[in-house]
């Protein structure tokens, strides 16, 4: 007898169809005789929609009040699969983040869990209950609820997963794996049998949406056994392993892309000690995240000095660098916020050389200009315009060889 930990994400959960059909998958788990434990998103679209609410009513609104309201999706979720279950003489029985004491930091909409009571599950396992978990939402440290941010439902099931130890955490979505792209944008992309957790991690972090790359992170810290699959056919998925096997990978495992991104350059920057701390801490106490940094010396002795954040930040930290401008005494401030970021990952790039320059060919002979680069072990991101996003993900995935032939003679 194993334990599962199974995440239906919100496609997979969108109907009352699907919500059946989910009920019928765990069902068959859970007669096997193996110990299953379910988390879940929000019917697909809920959570979007209860985000715009909360902007149409407040332009910034609080965010420990919308991690009420939007936390609120995945308590209908939790109880429409668990009477789904019972419906079906299966024993079941929901739990928000708050029963099962899911214990977060204290940053609303993008908190930390720090703990997970297993009490309440163990005692319904043993007693062959099958629980449903929210996903997404766990309680801070006063009580209040806190999310994870979008995408979030993932990270619920791989902790649970890792707090129960269980024997695998199936993440069912609606693709059947982890793409060397995504399938959407890339036709020709084809699933991975496995992932290392590196590379996973990075993709995540990078901007593929098919795991939330918090979810990631447990896998390298406590082991937890990953598996992406689908909830609409049966199918091996994609294993995400902790094996480190750099030395037979390819050398790029995936292409991702990023969209929401902005940048912003302050021009003619007295070039001396401190000044890019003097740009960007105004940045950081405001809480905006920056990405990528490039700062060049021109022949007058100062320096052009460009970042990047996301494209939700832009106003605010346009207008926060127009006073700092003013404060250095520099020269204009320039932005654009229809700019994406495009990223190769691959741990076989830590043995070969020239990764970058193949990236670099496959988009100059594309016509398709480079904006910022930024590289590290495993991975090379390029900025560049938003309306050559998609080619640039296609040409860089078939410059590194990942195309599968397959469909490509059927798109031919
Ligand atoms: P869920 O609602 O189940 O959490 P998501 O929409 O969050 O599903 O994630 C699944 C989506 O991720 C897919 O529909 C696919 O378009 C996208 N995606 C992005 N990159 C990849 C990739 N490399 N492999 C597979 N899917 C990807
Ligand atoms: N419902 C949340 C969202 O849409 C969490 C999730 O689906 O993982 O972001
Ligand atoms: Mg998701």
């Amino acid at each position: 007898m194993a334990t599962f930990v199974q995440k239906y994400g919100g496609t997979s959960v969108g109907s009352v169809e699907r919500i059946n059909a989910v009920a019928d998958r765990v069902k068959r788990w859970h007669d096997d005789g193996h110990r299953v434990v379910v988390v879940v998103s929000a019917m697909s679209g809920e959570t979007n929609r209860l985000e715009g609410l909360g902007y149409e009513i407040a332009g910034q609104p609080d965010p420990r009040e919308m991690d009420v309201l939007l936390s609120s999706g995945e308590q209908a979720s939790v109880a429409l699969l668990a009477m789904a279950l019972m419906q079906r003489g299966c024993k079941s029985r929901s739990y928000l983040g708050t029963q099962i004491r899911l214990q977060t930091d204290a940053n609303h909409m993008k908190a930390r869990i720090e703990d997970i009571e297993t009490a309440k599950l163990d005692t319904d396992l043993d007693a062959g209950i099958v629980p449903v978990v929210a996903g997404f939402q766990g309680v801070g440290p006063n009580g209040d609820i806190t999310t994870f941010g979008r995408g979030g439902s993932d990270t619920t099931a791989v902790a649970v997963a890792a707090a129960l130890k269980a024997d695998e955490c199936q993440i069912y979505t609606d693709v059947d794996g982890v793409y060397t792209a995504d399938p959407r944008v890339v036709p020709t992309a084809r699933r991975l049998e496995s992932v290392t957790f590196e590379e996973m991690f990075e993709l995540a972090s990078l901007g593929s949406k098919v795991l939330h790359s918090r979810s990631v992170e447990f896998v390298g810290k406590y082991g937890v056994p990953l598996r992406v699959l689908s909830s609409f056919e049966d199918g091996p998925g994609t294993l995400i392993t902790t094996e480190d096997r750099s030395m037979e990978q390819p050398i790029v495992s995936g292409v991702t892309y990023a969209r929401d991104e902005a940048k912003l350059t302050l021009t003619a920057v007295p070039d001396v000690p401190g000044v890019a701390s003097r740009i960007l801490s105004p940045i950081g106490a405001a809480s905006i995240e920056v990405d990528m940094i490039v700062q060049n010396i021109g022949g007058d002795g100062t320096t052009d000095f460009t970042f990047t954040v996301r494209r939700a930040d832009f106003d605010r930290a346009h207008e926060i660098l127009l006073a700092t401008g003013q404060e250095l005494n520099a020269g204009s401030v320039t932005g654009d916020d229809k700019i994406a970021k495009v990223s190769a990952v691959g741990v076989g790039m830590r043995s070969h050389a020239g990764v970058a320059t193949t990236m670099f060919d496959a988009l100059g002979h594309e016509g398709i200009n480079i904006q910022m680069i930024s590289t590290s072990e495993i991975k090379i991101s390029v900025v560049v315009e938003e309306r050559q996003l998609e080619n640039a993900v296609r040409v860089i995935h078939t410059a590194f060889g990942l195309d599968d032939d397959a469909v490509d003679e059927e798109v031919d």
